[in-house]
């Protein structure tokens, strides 16, 4: 069997603010193997986005152990960790962060130029995602010309461009009429399944996370 593209151990999580601590994470024990789509499943504030920043090393503070396609992210230095993220994990928000200043297939490229890609290879591949995603017409058009929809589509054209082995997507269409966020799910899940990627996406909504190969229910800090 092949290794597993995110596996995390007894992960823990907690905040403290004057003398009160909330443990949000209790213990958190997930495997994800590559290819596969798993739903996190859980109402407001039941820790999916701290689980997500933690899985995405994007903040430390946690304990236990968590490794990306075989690497122990504790035993990285930053330089170490700041490569794995680049070259092992796709992000997609509930708010797109697009960069307002660049065209829809420029904020695809970016990422893939941060990478070292080629230009031309960079372009072609961001139109090539945003064409599977229907924005054939709207490579050269700013973020602000784009309607919501639009803008999440080139938000996960961007997580895929570099092909990360796993994507994490924290409530990716939450911010979206719930039409236009069946469409872009089922968009971003078809994209993923023909890339290869594997892919964790935080969702507080049952029917969405039903679409999903598996569904982890995160309750009281754990998974069910
Ligand atoms: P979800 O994404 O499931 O809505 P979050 O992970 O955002 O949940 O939050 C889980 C809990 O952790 C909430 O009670 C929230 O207030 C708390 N929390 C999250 N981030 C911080 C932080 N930086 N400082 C203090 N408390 C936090
Ligand atoms: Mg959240």
């Amino acid at each position: 069997m092949s290794e597993p593209v995110l596996q995390t151990t007894d992960l823990c999580r907690s905040f403290t603010q004057g003398d009160v601590t909330i443990h949000v994470l209790r213990g958190v024990d997930l495997v994800v193997q590559p290819g596969e789509i798993v739903a996190l499943l859980g109402p407001s504030g039941s820790g999916k986005s701290t689980l997500l920043q933690a899985v995405g090393l994007l903040e430390g503070g946690f304990s236990g152990s968590i490794r990306i396609a075989g690497q122990e992210a504790a035993s990285l230095d930053n330089d170490e960790r700041t490569v794995l993220r680049r070259d092992a994990l796709g992000f997609v928000y509930q708010f797109h962060h697009l960069l307002q200043d660049f065209n829809a297939a420029e904020n695809v490229m970016l990422p893939q130029l941060i990478r070292g890609t080629e230009t031309d290879e960079a372009r072609s591949r961001s139109e090539r995602l945003l064409t599977a995603l229907g924005l054939g017409a709207r490579l050269d058009h700013r973020p602000a010309k784009l309607s919501g929809g639009e803008q999440q589509r080139v938000a996960v054209a961007r997580a895929l461009a570099n092909r990360p082995p796993l994507v994490l997507a924290d409530e990716p269409t939450g911010n979206l009429d719930e039409a236009t966020a069946d469409v872009v799910l089922a968009e971003f899940l078809g994209l993923v399944r023909g890339e290869g990627s594997a892919a964790l996406v935080a969702t507080h909504n049952e029917r969405l996370a039903q679409k999903m190969d598996r569904v982890l229910r995160l309750h009281d800090g754990r998974l069910e």
